[in-house]
């Protein structure tokens, strides 16, 4: 894993605590800082203010890329699509022609 940004809710370990039971009433997000050092991953928890905004920024960017991804998927199919057209309607003759 590279550097970046980590957002993890965490159980907090009381058994009369939401969290035990339900995963969506986990404690967070909780903010790390992740990086490599020396060959090992190292989390290191952020609790600045500033760190709810990267965290903000983070999924928001989880969700571009997941809608980038998701055109992408899109685009290269449609271009398929639109290959396979212009390969139908092309005039034969041209084909002919250029070869
Ligand atoms: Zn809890």
């Amino acid at each position: 894993m590279c550097a970046g940004m980590a957002l993890q809710w965490l159980t907090c370990g009381r058994a009369d605590c939401p969290c035990a039971k339900d995963p969506q009433s986990r404690h967070g997000p909780y903010i790390y800082w992740t990086s490599k050092e020396k060959g090992r991953s190292v989390a290191r928890l952020l609790h600045s203010p500033e760190a709810q905004i990267l965290a903000k920024w983070v999924r928001n960017r989880q969700e571009l890329e997941k809608a980038l991804a998701a055109m992408k998927k899109l685009s290269q199919k449609a271009l398929k699509v639109v290959l396979r057209m212009g390969a139908e309607t092309m005039p034969k003759q041209t084909w002919q022609e250029a070869a």
